[in-house]
């Protein structure tokens, strides 16, 4: 966890507020009725006790009694005993239904918020540059947006019944005020002390919350760099080493759970403890040194014996708020960093492509990758011509796949320019260039799913003839002998095809896409030659409708391009037409 902006638990209450006024009031307002019906709950005990023959004595509660048997005279009921019994099971009724009500409301806008931080979280990752989205750990983003998202709910949940709590108590002490002010003064000290000790038991929360994700985090990239990479894990018999580098992982994560456990236990105790001799001593003052009616005192001890739990509660809710906000905090920051120069995505619609073949020129391009030493492209000058196959050639790490990126804008050139057709490709015309692309990456990438899934999510609504069409130009007509042909699963990443069968499956499917600019990097290198030879001659026929750019080490590839771009070391060495060089 990188140190950064810490929310207060104020600051996190009035960012609610902002969001969700009306939620807030609505959940805030069946709270107060909650804690109204609770206080009326507990004053009804006067009458009751008062009816039953007990003395309540001179003094405050006499009096709220007698007001509240005028009170039930006044709405035309007679205050006998049954009347005031039947009174307070509706009280209480209707305080479960109110509890029941507000907790239903307070889950709702929790799940509100979850949903919107976490569809916030994914926008914000999905629209993040290229280059800062490969510094991420994809294992830290799944996280986030699962777990540390789901935390988010206990934060607001907290708030509120903290919120709750408070209310509550506020109504019991306005009537323990008006039944004795000594009484009052006394468990309020002694309350407040307590809650001082257990600040001293019981660590603040939020470094345990930050621990917690650390470990949750070192958890998850353990079991998902395993799980990319177990045909590694596997090749290198070194399955028992990974168990236990995952176990000691899981251990720490345990262990911080059992430390919150610990801590929970331990305030626990104190707070038991310290309620009972704060009751007792209570129970001491009011009857033996106030001389109190045993009525009064029993309707105080009654309500501070519910009340201590309340107390307990939110401290607790306090507790796990502070745990929470870290989550809060780790979520807010994650999607602020990816939302800094987030980038315009193109429409859920499709865009309308650009019309025909584009000529693009490489002009003065200049790329470093951040920190990197050296230029990965130093002022390379090229033409990409219309409706041509171009071939970029070049050692491993000469920048061919910088160049690719940069022409399908993933990369933005530190300095000079990349013009498509007379016009520099600015970030206004990222989503329509991007549009018109067919991108095959070095490593192809298959979604999990059927064949046919895998071609419609490059082209909703494609009928199974244009499926036929781009499979058969891709010489991906294999596909057809499977067993359930486009309605075969492919495997995680398509692992249940060949690398050559993965790569005209997904040449495929940027056909699918009708590009007028095709972007190949390497991607027939798993193709025998026979199989290469045959995609290279539906490639060819594709043009000049469209423009080809790939990469490639082949010969046989050199013989279908009809221009070349040598690159050594991030400089152009030769270009031009294939007959010249
Ligand atoms: P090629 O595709 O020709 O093999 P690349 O374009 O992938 O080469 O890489 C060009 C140079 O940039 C290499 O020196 C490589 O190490 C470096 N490089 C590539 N990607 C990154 C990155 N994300 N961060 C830093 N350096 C990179
Ligand atoms: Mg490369």
């Amino acid at each position: 966890m990188k140190p950064g902006v810490r929310t207060s638990v104020a600051q996190f209450m009035v960012a609610l507020w902002r969001r969700r006024p009306y939620a807030m009031i609505e959940s805030l307002g069946t709270m107060v009725l909650a804690s109204l019906t609770e206080g009326v709950g507990l004053l009804i005990l006067a009458p009751m006790l008062s009816l039953a023959g007990v003395s309540l004595g001179a003094g405050g509660l006499d009096a709220i009694a007698s007001w509240l048997t005028s009170l039930i005279a006044a709405i035309g009921l007679t205050p006998s005993l049954p009347v005031v019994l039947s009174l307070t099971v509706a009280i209480l009724a209707l305080r479960t239904v109110l509890v029941q009500v507000q907790s239903m409301r307070a889950s709702a806008l929790a799940r509100s918020i979850v949903q919107e931080e976490r569809d916030r979280l994914f926008r914000a990752v999905v629209c993040t540059p290229w280059p800062h989205f490969v510094r991420l750990r994809g294992a830290d983003l799944v996280h986030a947006l699962t777990e540390l998202t789901d935390r988010v709910d206990y934060a607001v949940r907290d708030v509120l019944r903290l919120l709750a709590d408070v209310l509550t108590v506020s109504v019991s002490v306005a009537i323990s005020l008006r039944v004795s002010w000594q009484v009052t003064l006394l468990v309020g000290v002694a309350g407040v002390t307590l809650l001082a000790i257990l600040r001293v038991v019981r660590a603040p929360g939020r470094p345990e919350g930050e621990l917690l994700i650390a470990r949750a985090e070192a958890l998850f990239r353990t079991a998902s760099d395993t799980v990319v990479g177990m045909k590694v894990v596997k090749g290198y018999g070194a399955e028992s080493r990974t168990a236990e580098t995952f176990a000691s992982a899981n251990e720490l994560y345990g262990y911080s759970y059992r430390a919150v456990d610990t801590v929970r236990a331990r305030a626990a105790i104190v707070l038991g403890l310290g309620s009972a001799v704060l009751l007792t001593a209570m129970m001491y003052v009011a009857l033996a040194v106030l001389h109190l009616a045993p009525a009064a005192s029993l309707l105080l001890l009654a309500m501070y014996t519910r009340l201590v739990p309340r107390v307990a509660t939110a401290q607790q809710s306090w507790h796990h708020l502070n745990e929470a906000m870290a989550s809060w905090d780790a979520v807010q920051r994650l999607s602020a960093e990816c939302e800094q120069n987030a980038e315009a995505i193109a429409p859920a619609s499709p865009l309308q492509p650009r019309a025909g073949a584009p000529h693009v020129r490489f002009e003065d391009v200049t790329f470093r990758y951040e920190g990197a030493e050296h230029f990965a492209l130093d002022a390379v000058s090229f033409d990409i011509p219309a409706g041509e196959l171009t071939a970029i050639l070049g050692p491993s790490g000469s920048g061919k796949t910088t160049a690719l990126d940069l022409l399908v804008m993933l990369l933005h050139p530190d300095r000079g320019q990349i013009i498509a057709d007379g016009k520099p490709l600015d970030a206004a015309a990222t989503a329509t260039w991007r549009s018109s692309i067919g991108l095959l990456p070095q490593d192809v990438l298959l979604f999990p799913g059927t064949v046919r899934e895998n071609l419609e999510w490059a082209s909703p609504g494609a009928d199974d003839a244009h499926l036929r069409d781009a499979l058969t130009a891709a010489d991906a007509t294999f596909v057809y002998e499977l067993p359930r042909q486009l309605d075969t699963p492919i495997g995680d990443r398509g692992a249940l095809l060949s690398g050559g069968e993965r790569q005209r499956l997904a040449l495929a499917r940027a056909l699918l896409r009708r590009p007028t600019l095709l972007v190949l990097d390497e991607a027939t290198s798993a193709l025998d030659a026979s199989a290469e030879a045959r995609v290279l001659e539906t490639l060819s026929g594709l043009l000049p409708a469209i423009t080809i750019v790939m990469v490639s080490h082949r010969p046989s590839v050199l013989g279908h391009a009809s221009h070349l771009v040598r690159l050594e070391r991030g400089r152009v060495i030769a270009a031009g037409g294939s007959e010249r060089l």
